[in-house]
């Protein structure tokens, strides 16, 4: 037997050590993760509730059109029915997107450094990935234009950037936008936009009405603290979610999902507080990194990339054996940085007097 050949070089994804085994192997009675970008104040307490209340109903199967938590996001958005589709997480959306519009050969643009679910699933179709450098850790929008070929079908823009946390201008989101041919599908990837929506930032929502060749992805398992029920979403234009419609499983989101999902919406009280205090986070970070002299990409999600101008391996290694999980730059592709995601005041406290004395033992890369 053989798989497809477009599988054969493609390794299994390697998640991070969950908490529990790093306490077991290092012999860690505390162990603080910040790697996952996941919410340091969990969910909602009304999501909680949603998901208990759903407990009854475990044995049947789910709303496959998810008709009630489309509604909600409809409403919560001002837009229709039609053009929401959800995912078990974004990357069950980026998934369904690579299998609807890609065929063998044809072509896709995106940014590296960026969220490798793009390229992994554009690679299974057996789509020829072009791989635009960033500048400055930001997307460089005019060089990703001048790769779209009459053989493009789909533009990845993800912002803010996962791993970099940098946003593309608003000014320059819709430059770019204005001369992207009709025909090619242009995925705006906004995992994060919930932790800095600014006038001066551009919101998927707003440009998907204006362009019917976008599609927004979004997701509950960042600032809506709900990663382990795996519920994301896309909002586009009818045409573009009834494609995408077509290859989606029929039930691939779930009933706890979608319950805790719709709850959550409701609950802007508890975003709106996760925002203040991922913002009062980024603030202490970024200062406590100008005073020890280390360098950083600004931060517009709930992490932040810094550059300790050491192995990042070694860093991580050092840090981890102080109980502190973050992301190697290694990994990445920065070998010098690392990537951390914003916690709670105290995590975020630990971190940094772990961290200054990590930069004290690992010595500066020559
Ligand atoms: C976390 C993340 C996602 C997907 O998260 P799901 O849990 O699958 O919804 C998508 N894009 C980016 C950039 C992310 O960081």
């Amino acid at each position: 037997m053989q798989p497809k050949q477009t599988i054969i070089h493609l390794p299994v994804y390697q998640p991070g050590k969950p908490i529990e085994a790093v306490k077991r192997e290092l012999g860690l009675s505390e162990v603080i993760k910040l790697a996952s970008n996941e919410n340091p104040f969990g969910c909602s307490p009304k999501a909680k509730e949603a998901i208990v209340a759903e407990l009854e109903t475990a044995s049947l199967y789910p709303d496959g059109g998810a008709i009630e938590l489309t509604a909600a996001l409809a409403e919560h958005f001002g837009v229709q029915p039609n053009q929401i589709i959800f995912g078990a997480g974004s990357d069950d959306v980026i998934l369904m997107i690579a299998r609807a519009y890609l065929v063998q050969g044809d072509e896709t643009v995106m940014a590296t450094h960026t969220f490798p679910q793009y390229k992994h699933n554009c690679e299974i179709e057996g789509a020829v990935c072009i791989e635009v450098p960033l500048q400055d850790g930001k997307h460089d929008l005019p060089a990703m234009l001048a790769k779209i070929s009459d053989k493009t079908k789909i533009v990845w823009v993800c912002n803010p950037n996962n791993p970099t946390g940098t946003v593309v201008a608003k000014a320059e989101l819709e430059e770019f936008l204005q001369q992207v041919p009709s025909s090619v599908l242009v995925v705006l990837d906004e995992a994060y936009i919930e932790y800095c929506s600014s006038p001066e930032l551009s919101d998927g929502i707003e440009v998907i009405s204006r362009y019917k060749n976008v599609i927004t992805l979004r997701t509950f398992s960042k600032i809506y603290g709900l990663a382990s029920l795996r519920i994301g979403y896309g909002v586009g234009h009818p045409d573009v979610i009834h494609a995408i419609n077509q290859v989606r499983e029929p039930f691939n989101t779930n009933r706890f999902a979608q319950a805790a999902a719709k709850a959550a919406v409701k609950d802007q009280d508890f975003i709106a507080y996760c925002r203040e205090q991922n913002a009062k986070g980024i603030a202490y970070l970024t200062g406590e990194f100008k005073r020890l002299g280390l360098d950083y990409f600004p931060a517009y999600g709930n992490f932040i990339m810094v550059d300790v101008s050491r192995p990042a391996k070694e860093v991580f290694d050092s840090l981890l054996r102080k109980g502190l999980i973050v992301r190697g730059g290694h990994a990445l592709g920065y070998p010098t940085k690392i990537r951390v995601t914003i916690g709670s005041a105290e995590q975020n406290a630990k971190f940094i007097a772990a961290l200054e004395q990590v930069l004290q033992e690992v010595a500066v890369q020559a």
